[in-house]
């Protein structure tokens, strides 16, 4: 086997492990305490600084090899989740969304409800009409806040039985992600979106340390913890240059696929940065990665977050092709190296 093989291999290995380990820890926004704890163990043992805000996000400082700019990447390692609303008199729990994640694709989910004391129960996510031999709108009955609710794997009849667990409004309720990596280079699980671009980020701390390469400039990677509710890039460490590193869509009119990276030039909050993008576009042809320049209809990003927050800064989005986005997703493990070779490449390292 070439070395050049074996790097390969072994990248891929860190790579898949490190994605399983951020996706095995429940991080709905709000949330985020062990997966940050899993991201910060993986970038100290490689060597790298990290440190936590106020906020929650966790940054890893990477010296470079020049002064004089600055530079951040970053990707959200909150995912969707749900909230306790309320107990139904039958013991039920009504759940309010966190994010938003596409409610028909949770019915029949398993979950775990988290109290606040540190409990954690187990339950399901089900429809309120959950029978075909009792209710005639088993299958017909919206897929909503309105009518879905967790049962719970407790023997509760009631209310009161609930709130006996410790169960109460404000408990968070995680949904299982379900994830599965093919023989075929699949990764089939819910919340690639974004954790299969922080695990691309936590590789490419371990490329750099294999290769014993640094990027051009000094970079702050940062991991944030709110994206999905819109603000988790307001609190970025101040740089010249941003690349959000988060998925890329895939669908309708749009050319990315799931083995590809995507170069996003605009999405719901207006074009990022041209000649950043066009950068990223001549590196990724130069270097023949596979990608795709697309517009995406319906999304926001952390840039967006970061400039409206006030920074001054330049930036772009890149990420893996995700098919089925906030539902049941799949990428390709094609499409996580694409967007690895594509950061690095930016980060020029050497
Ligand atoms: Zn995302």
């Amino acid at each position: 086997m070439t070395e050049e093989k074996m790097q390969g291999e072994a990248r891929q290995a860190f790579l898949v492990d490190t994605l399983q380990k951020l996706l095995g820890q429940d991080s709905p926004t709000g949330f985020t305490e062990r997966v940050v704890t899993v991201a910060e163990e993986i970038a100290r043992e490689l060597g790298f600084d990290a440190h936590r805000t106020n906020k929650g996000n966790l940054v890893i400082t990477v010296p470079g090899r020049e002064s004089g700019h600055k530079v951040g990447l970053c990707a959200h390692v909150d995912t969707l989740g749900l909230m306790v609303r309320s107990v139904t008199a039958d013991g039920m729990l009504m759940v309010t969304k966190v994010g938003g994640p596409l409610l028909p694709t949770l019915d029949g989910e398993y979950c775990r409800i988290y109290t606040r004391e540190g409990k954690v129960y187990t339950g399901t996510v089900l429809s309120l009409s959950p029978s075909v031999h009792v209710q005639d709108d088993a299958a017909t009955r919206p897929r909503d806040e309105k009518n879905m609710a967790v049962r719970i794997d407790e023997k509760v009849h009631n209310k009161e039985d609930v709130l006996a667990l410790g169960i109460a409004a404000g408990d968070y309720v995680c949904y299982d992600p379900k994830t599965v990596v093919t023989g075929s280079g699949f990764v089939k699980s819910r919340f690639l979106d974004d954790k299969a671009s922080a695990a691309c980020l936590l590789t490419l701390l371990w490329q750099m340390r294999e290769t014993g390469t640094l990027p051009r400039y000094e970079t702050y990677l940062t991991f944030t913890v709110h994206e999905e509710v819109g603000h988790g890039g307001a609190t970025l460490p101040v740089v010249d240059e941003l690349l959000a590193v988060d998925m890329g869509c895939i669908g309708e009119d749009l050319g990315c696929t799931e083995y590809q990276v995507s170069i996003c030039a605009k999405d719901n909050g207006g074009p990022y940065d041209y000649d950043m993008v066009s950068r990223l576009v001549k590196l990724a042809k130069e270097h023949q990665v596979d990608y795709s320049v697309d517009i995406y209809p319906h999304y926001g990003s952390d840039v967006g977050a970061a400039w409206h927050a006030g920074m001054d800064c330049r930036a772009a989005l890149i990420g893996p092709g995700v098919h089925a986005s906030h539902g049941m997703e799949r990428t390709h493990l094609d499409a996580l190296h694409a967007t690895l070779d594509l950061a690095a490449l930016y980060l020029e390292l050497a």
